[in-house]
Formats: C-alpha cells, sequence, structure tokens
C-alpha cells in the first residue's frame, strides 16, 4: 500500500481522487470505482502498488505495438484493478479480481526484466492508469537502465498523470472498443463519456510517445461502419494518417458469451475504409494475418512478418532500404543489435 498521488483532502475526512476521469469523491474506508484506491483516515491510498499479479515476457507485436521496437521481447506486469468494467473483457479475472497479488519493488520488476532478455516493460492485461504510482516509479527506474517503457491503456486518465509518466513513457496502444460508440461503451463498459478518452490521446502525443490505435469490432452491437468512419477520421485529422490502427477481432468472454466471433469480413471492411480514408499502417488483430508493415511510398516490405511475429526487416538506417523514404517505424533502437 502506498499513499496514491492526484487526490485533493476534502472536509469530512472524504477525499476526491484526480487520477482518471471518475474524479471519485470517496468516504472514509471506501474505495474508488477501479476497487483499488481507498481512503484511511482522510488520505487515499494504492493498494495495487504492492499487487502484482503477471511478470511474463511476450513479443511487443501482441500488445499490439506494430510500429515500435519491431520483434523485441517486453516484459508484461499488471495488478488487478480497472476503472471500466467491460463484460465481455478478456482479462476479467484479473481486472476484476482480488488483490491477492505479491509485493514487488519496481527495482525488482526492473531486475527481472533485464534478466527476462526483454528490452523493455509494459504496463498491461489491466488499465495501468490504476497502478500508476507502481508503473511511475518503475518505468523512471526503466528508463534509466535502458530498457523502454509501454503502456497498453483504454486512455481514461486525466492529462495532469499523463504530464508527469510522459517523460519515461515511449509508446502506448490505446483501446477503442465497438469504435468509441459512447451507447455501446455505456452499456458494455459503464463508462459515461469517451471525450476524456480522445484529451489523453491527444496528450501522449504532445508528450512525444509514439500512439498506435486498436478498435475492438464487436458483431450486432460494436460493429458499425459509420462509427468506424468516425474514429479513423478522427485519427487520421488528429493523430495523422502514419498513425497504426488495428482492428481487432472479438471472442466470446466474460458475461458476453452470447455474441458469435466477428465475421472476418467484417474486420475487412473496416481496413477497407481506413485505408480509403488514408491511413498508411492498417493491422488486423486476433486473425491468423501476416501485418507486414509496407513503406508507404514504395510499397516495400519493411517489417515482414509471419503470423503478426517479426521475420525480416528490410530497412537503411531506418528508412526503407529500396525507395530511402521514411517509414513510421518508432523505437528501432531496441531493435536487437541497436541496444543503446
Ligand atoms: S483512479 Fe480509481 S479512485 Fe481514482 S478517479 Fe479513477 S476510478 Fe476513481
Amino acid at each position: 500500500m502506498k499513499e496514491a498521488r492526484f487526490y485533493e483532502e476534502l472536509e469530512g475526512e472524504k477525499v476526491k481522487c484526480r487520477l482518471c476521469p471518475w474524479n471519485c469523491q470517496i468516504s472514509e474506508r471506501e474505495r474508488g470505482v477501479c476497487g483499488v484506491r481507498e481512503n484511511r483516515e482522510g488520505k487515499l491510498y494504492s493498494l495495487s502498488y504492492d499487487n502484482l499479479k503477471s511478470g511474463t515476457t511476450d513479443p511487443i507485436e501482441k500488445k499490439p505495438l506494430f510500429n515500435f521496437a519491431p520483434g523485441t521481447r517486453t516484459y508484461s506486469i499488471c495488478t488487478p484493478g480497472c476503472n471500466w468494467k467491460c463484460k465481455y473483457c478478456q482479462n476479467w479475472q484479473l481486472s476484476q479480481g482480488s488483490l491477492n497479488g505479491k509485493s514487488v519493488s519496481p527495482e525488482e520488476i526492473v531486475e527481472a526484466a533485464k534478466n527476462s532478455g526483454a528490452r523493455g516493460i509494459s504496463y498491461t492485461y489491466t488499465e495501468p492508469a490504476i497502478f500508476y504510482e507502481l508503473a511511475y516509479e518503475t518505468a523512471k527506474l526503466a528508463k534509466e537502465e535502458g530498457l523502454y517503457n509501454t503502456f497498453v491503456t483504454n486512455g481514461y486518465i486525466n492529462p495532469q498523470p499523463i504530464k508527469e509518466i510522459g517523460p519515461h513513457l515511449d509508446a502506448v496502444t490505446v483501446d477503442f472498443k465497438g469504435s468509441g460508440d459512447e451507447e455501446f461503451l455505456k452499456e458494455f463498459a459503464g463508462v459515461p463519456s469517451v471525450d476524456p478518452v480522445y484529451t489523453a490521446i491527444k496528450e501522449y502525443r504532445d508528450q512525444g510517445v509514439h500512439v498506435e490505435i486498436t478498435d475492438l469490432i464487436v458483431p450486432r452491437v460494436g460493429d458499425s461502419e459509420a462509427k468506424i468512419e468516425q474514429l479513423v477520421n478522427w485519427v487520421r485529422n488528429n493523430l495523422g494518417a502514419g498513425t497504426p490502427l488495428h482492428f481487432l477481432r472479438f471472442y466470446p468472454a466474460n458475461e458476453v458469451q452470447e455474441l458469435p466471433p466477428t465475421d472476418v469480413s467484417k474486420l475487412e471492411a473496416a481496413r477497407e475504409i481506413a485505408e480509403s480514408a488514408g491511413m498508411e499502417y492498417v493491422y488486423l488483430g486476433n486473425v491468423r494475418r501476416n501485418n507486414d508493415t509496407r513503406c508507404p511510398s514504395c510499397g516495400n516490405k519493411v517489417v515482414n512478418r509471419s503470423a503478426g511475429r517479426l521475420m525480416e526487416l528490410d530497412l537503411k538506417d531506418g528508412r526503407c532500404a529500396q525507395c530511402w523514404e521514411e517509414v513510421g517505424l518508432a523505437g528501432l533502437e531496441w531493435v536487437e543489435g541497436k541496444r543503446p
């Protein structure tokens, strides 16, 4: 347990948490919506700080991050808790699970990451905002040790916490569901408004963090082509056509068992919408696709993948080896043979 950051003390031993857009007002011995920040005698504490639930290495492509440090492995950590309550959550045993993780210090996490051969650390599986204090201290230390840091997030976090962790973050995957359709998110995730997510994405971008966007296409309830087009246009107009977009296939999970997996033709249609709008890096996730990265200028496969995993890079000094144009790849300094 650690005293939380980003809160105000109020009268009557109440506190107001300012970490995420819920801005919960919490009474003595109560917790916020995330279930892991508790008021004790008028002070707010993070209960997730010493509750690590996972520490394993994954390919960076699994986050998914396809235009960042391709082919590297990343040490992936999380704690229980989440500020969204997605009925279809694939990781619900973690995100809605009890606080029975291990107490592991930031120093031990960084040491374990280095010993695992990973090039960086990903704060993932559950929402990293709700274990901010642990993520912040670990990310700061990891950066000093030459590792990268990436968040896999729903984007539901206030701007000030992003400003403070931004200098230690290298990449972020922001996960949309149902293309950010508010009706869908209200019903299936209990989220009142998606506006703070757009604000957060722009803040990450302003902090110089590499941003990739995913969109979980949920059949029947979250697969509107009009909403996909709306999201694509927002990304293109606000972040640029070079922002990687991933359309993800839904599989039944948690409380949503009655819907089928997304038809792959729906994902192909989403890709068509994005490419027609000029998006340069569009990938399909949770399906068997190679998902190569092509040079937007000449079409050369600059990152050749098989089943989503890196096989070969065709780059010269970080540019397309064929036409010498810049390609939108970040984090190449962590790719094999180029360790900082
Ligand atoms: S982090 Fe948790 S306690 Fe704080 S505002 Fe968000 S949901 Fe509420």
